[in-house]
């Protein structure tokens, strides 16, 4: 999602770009939904929009939600956030990610200095003076100047410009799956925290929810072997009941959760953005939403960069990338952990604390409005395409 965005920014950047995508990813259909869904904010979308890929998506599919309730099993902590206290028609939208592969690669296969080469990995390179000279993995050669890495948390390309990672296993898998609900979702987006994770249902535009249920690897490995009933009935108790009876449930697939941020986003012709970069807990469904954000700002500083005609190399424009980027991406890994360990908690004192502060934030009206801007993408130093009216 992430690498298209980039490509899809550079399209009149006067550069030739060589997109290589390195899995045949299965293509979106109009019959069943992707198991894989990500929320998606209003400054993704307007990104999104900017490179001429919003259409697509709107005409394939996609489900706006206007409120989030969360909520803490462990007590009566709540807190209820609403677009209509910000003024806005929604807060984001429930978005299929093969709905935003397939809108991207349309807006790149119509570009004419873009060549997309599916099915072909990047392997390694060497770099000869102000060329780097990348190696596929199918004998393929590629001459160039810039080398982006939007591979993925397993990052080829960050380690063959041995840029290091920190990073930890969550302890929770992530499991996903449709399911059908007694009652109407309400175009609301729910989370209830349960000591072993996060438990969300996100609304879809055929009245199914997308659940993301993280919990310990032992449990998920469990809740994939169920047969239909018993795994409805379980998500069902897990969940309260709060949409009624789970009715029925898609499969299911499951996904390991790791904490991980590179040590440097960028190495001599060499730029990292996405989860290559950082990949952070999807409890608060921002980890691509801050890809967009990477893309936007490396491709507005590359536009730059070409237009003073500078080579798109140039260090220190790597490095404005890199001191944009940064703190940003780390500031909400930070806050990710931080609820993670709050909420995993069972100590009393911090439960009630935890409880109360909910409920706290829930009447704070300025303070709440902050959070949820920050959220939605509306605040924070934004790269121009993510910026209402890209002003
Ligand atoms: C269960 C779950 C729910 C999530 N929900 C949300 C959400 O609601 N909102 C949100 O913002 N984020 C969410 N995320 C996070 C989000 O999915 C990731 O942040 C996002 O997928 C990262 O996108 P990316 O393009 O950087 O990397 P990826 O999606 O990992 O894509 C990397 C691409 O690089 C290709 N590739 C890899 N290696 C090579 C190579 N050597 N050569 C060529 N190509 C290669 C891969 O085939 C792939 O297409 C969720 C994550 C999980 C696990």
């Amino acid at each position: 999602m992430v690498g298209n965005t980039l490509a899809a920014a550079l399209v009149d950047s006067g550069s030739r770009i060589v997109l290589l995508e390195g899995a045949a990813s299965v293509p979106w259909n109009d019959h069943d939904y992707d198991l894989r869904v990500s929320a998606i904010t209003r400054a993704s979308e307007r990104i999104l929009q900017s490179v001429g890929a919003w259409q697509g998506i709107s005409g394939r599919r996609l489900s706006p939600f206007s409120d989030m309730q969360v909520w803490d099993a462990g007590g009566d902590g709540h807190i209820h956030f609403d677009s209509a206290d910000m003024g806005e028609p929604y807060l984001g939208h429930i978005i299929e990610n093969s709905v935003i592969v397939d809108a991207l690669r349309e807006v790149v296969r119509e570009a004419d200095n873009i060549e997309c080469r599916v099915g072909s990995r990047f392997e390694s390179y060497q770099q000869a003076g102000d060329y780097l000279t990348v190696m596929l993995d199918d004998g393929g050669v590629i001459e160039c100047s810039l080398l982006i890495g939007a591979d993925g948390r397993e990052s080829a390309v960050r380690d063959a410009a041995a840029i290091a990672v920190q990073g930890h296993a969550y302890g929770q898998h992530a499991l996903v799956a449709t399911v059908s609900t007694m009652l109407d979702h309400q175009q609301t987006a729910w989370q209830r925290f349960l000591p072993s994770g996060p438990l969300a249902f996100l609304p879809l535009a055929d009245g199914r929810c997308s659940i993301v249920w993280s919990t310990t690897p032992d449990q998920a490995a469990e809740l994939v072997e169920l047969d239909d009933d018993n795994f409805c009935e379980q998500l069902g108790a897990a969940f309260a009941h709060k949409l009624g009876d789970i009715t029925a449930t898609s499969k299911r697939a499951c996904y390991p959760l790791v904490q991980q941020h590179a040590q440097s986003y960028i190495a001599d012709h060499v730029a990292l953005v996405g989860d290559a970069a950082h990949a952070i807990h999807p409890l608060a469904g921002q980890g691509v939403n801050l890809g967009f954000l990477d893309a936007a700002a490396l491709a507005e500083i590359l536009l730059q960069t070409a237009q003073s005609k500078r080579p798109l190399s140039d260090p220190r424009a790597l490095a404005r990338y890199q001191r944009w980027r940064k703190g940003d991406n780390l500031s909400m890994m930070w806050s990710m952990t931080a609820f993670k360990q709050l909420f995993g908690t069972q100590i009393a004192p911090l439960r009630l604390l935890r409880n109360m502060g909910l409920s706290a934030v829930n009447g704070a009206g300025p303070f709440k409005q902050g959070i949820i801007r920050h959220a939605m993408g509306l605040s924070g130093d934004l790269p121009r395409m993510a910026r209402s009216g890209n002003g």
